[in-house]
């Protein structure tokens, strides 16, 4: 199956715009009558939105969510959960069927790696968040590789707020340590974004307030309790909700 690098070698010399990048590789599946598996990372709801709804038009599609990053832990369940019924909904609602799949929850390893490099003072989009995007994109190579998907990548470039051309970069980094294909992205090229904030209205999709992290959430001032607190209140909703339907 195609490599984004077969593409990206003939756009040399110039910035490359990863969502191009796709389509060509998306034009090369339809002339092949290729239709691929893609072990798709992300961190919450919004992001996939969209993307879901344009990738499955092309190919088989599983969210990997693989979060270590991601303080406290009732706020990680949370978005766990947000994110899961989202899949659910939309392969309701559309007949695809999309699959969820869960990395076991480790933030005591994002913590050595952001404390052992020095980068807990690090700024939002510095040094610590291509360290993020780093890690978490390796967890989803190598749980590609593992399940036999044909292609990793991530949800994330759909987000205004995170750099799609390192993120990118880094993917295709990857890639070279893992058998199997990096594939390349910019969501929220060509209204992907808008589109992702009609969605989150029309699937009632919660959209948390920080990025993950407790080092950037403390620099933004976000309040761990009242964060907690909200996150337990809507864990509980949900087990009394399933122990009514049980
Ligand atoms: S980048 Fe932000 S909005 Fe997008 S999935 Fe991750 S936490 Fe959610
Ligand atoms: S701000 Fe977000 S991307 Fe950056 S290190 Fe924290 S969780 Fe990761």
């Amino acid at each position: 199956m195609i490599q984004a690098d077969t593409i990206l070698e003939k756009m040399k010399n110039q910035k490359i715009n990863y969502d191009k990048v796709l389509r060509k590789m998306i034009v090369n599946w339809t002339r092949n009558e290729e239709r691929p598996s893609i072990l798709l990372h992300s961190c919450c709801a919004p992001c996939s939105t969209y993307t879901l709804e344009f990738l499955t038009e092309h190919a088989d599609v599983a969210i990997y969510f693989a979060n270590p990053n991601i303080h406290p832990k009732n706020e990680y369940l949370r978005r766990a959960r947000v994110q899961e019924q989202f899949v659910r909904d939309f392969n309701e609602r559309t007949g695809v069927d999309v699959k969820y799949i869960e990395a076991p929850y480790k933030p005591h390893e994002f913590m050595k790696m952001a404390k052992t490099r020095g980068l807990t003072d690090a700024p939002e989009g510095g040094e610590r968040c291509s360290a993020c995007f780093g890690m978490r994109l390796e967890m989803v190579a190598e749980a590609a590789v593992e399940l036999g998907y044909d292609y990793f990548g991530s949800a994330i470039t759909l987000s205004p707020k995170k750099n799609a051309q390192l993120i990118n970069e880094i993917g295709l980094d990857v890639q070279q340590l893992y058998d199997v294909n990096y594939l390349p992205s910019d969501f929220k090229k060509n209204k992907g974004y808008e589109r992702s904030i009609t969605m989150c209205n029309d699937y009632n999709i919660f959209r948390q307030c920080y990025c993950g992290c407790v080092f950037a959430a403390q620099q933004q001032g976000i309040d761990f309790k009242e964060v907690n607190q909200q996150a337990k209140a809507f864990l509980d909703a949900l087990a009394e909700k399933d122990n009514v339907q049980s």
